[in-house]
Parts: C-alpha cells; structure tokens; sequence
C-alpha cells in the first residue's frame, strides 16, 4: 500500500506563526532558493474571493476555510508547496510533510507590528497570541511529530532558518 504522502515527489511545507512573526518573508525566500511554490493563503483567498463576512472590530475580512480548501485541494496533491498562513487548524494533516512554526519576542514582534500600522487592540491581541504560543499549540495538536519552532528574531536567525528548511527539503527529496 503506498501511503498518500509518498506519492509526492517533492514535500509540501507549512510556514505558520502569529502575523509579523516572518513568514511571507521566508517563504519568499525559500521559495527562490528551492523551487518549490509558495502559496500566501490570505492572497489566495482575496484573488479567489473565498471571505464569508467581515470584522468591523478587528478591521479584516472572515475566511470561507470551506472554500480556501476546495481552492487549494488539487494544488497541495501536487506537491512542492511552501504554504504561507497564520493559523492551520482547518486545513487537513495529510497535506503537510513537515511545519515550521516561526517565533518572535514580543518587544521584536511589538515593533514589527506597529511599524504595519496595526490598531492597539489587535496589536495587543496578537503579542498575546504570541506570548501564549496559540500558533504553536494549534500546531501540535493538528500535527502530531511534525512541527519545528524556530525563532526568527534577527537577520541571523533567519539565514539560519532558511539553511534548516532548505536542508529539510533536501533531506526529504533523499528519502
Ligand atoms: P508575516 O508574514 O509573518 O506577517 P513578514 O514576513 O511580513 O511577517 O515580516 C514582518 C516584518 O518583519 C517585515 O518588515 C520583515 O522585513 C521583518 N522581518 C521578518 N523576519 C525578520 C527577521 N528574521 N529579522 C528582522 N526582521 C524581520
Ligand atoms: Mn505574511
């Protein structure tokens, strides 16, 4: 019997962590260095008009998860995908090989945040959400033995980060 996963040639790759944490700008990155595709959810879902509703409180359209599934389903059997998105409760676990959870202090991600404009209230909401390591529970409970947290801090850090998710890939394209 083959399993499902080994039928992909090339990894698919889940980038999660709370808004500000680095993602977009190592899935860029990443996907330069690797060939692999990135896919930016929160892009997808605007160019694919998969919204329900909108939040007038924390100023932001609601995700049809629903219909940003169906959108996503046949290109995640692909393979080689670098999904970029700050949550990953609702997608299913057989898409991903492996997920990286990406961190930032708070006074790092508080800078980070303001400098987006974002309003005090949702600031502090996602310092909290980061304080309280929502993204990363989410992350273990939804995909048991596969999740990496590595912090994203510094330019360093993220030179770092790219050379250990490339030598992931690499690594799993052997096996
Ligand atoms: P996300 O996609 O997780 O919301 P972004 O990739 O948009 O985060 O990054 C948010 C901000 O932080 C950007 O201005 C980006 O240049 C900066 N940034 C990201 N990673 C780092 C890092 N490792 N060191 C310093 N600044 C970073
Ligand atoms: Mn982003």
């Amino acid at each position: 019997v083959i399993m499902a996963e080994q039928e992909r040639d090339r990894p698919n790759v889940l980038i999660t962590g709370t808004p500000g944490v680095g993602k977009t700008t190592i899935c860029q990155k990443l996907a330069n260095k690797t060939g692999l595709d990135w896919i930016d959810v929160g892009k997808l879902a605007k160019e694919k008009n998969c919204f329900e509703s909108y939040d007038d409180e924390y100023q932001c359209p609601v995700l049809d998860e629903d219909k940003v599934l169906d959108e996503m389903e046949d290109i995640m059997d692909e393979g080689g995908k670098i999904v970029d998105y700050h949550g990953c409760d609702f997608f299913p676990e057989r898409w991903f090989d492996v997920v990286f959870v990406l961190r930032a202090d708070n006074t790092v991600l508080y800078d980070r945040l303001a400098t987006r404009g974002y309003a005090s209230k949702k600031l502090e909401e996602n310092i909290q959400c980061e304080i309280f390591q929502v993204i990363l529970e989410e992350a273990h409970e939804s995909y048991p033995g596969i999740v990496h947290e590595l912090h994203n801090n510094t330019p360093e850090d993220m030179e770092k980060n790219l050379t250990e998710i490339s030598k992931w890939i690499e690594d799993w394209k052997k096996k």
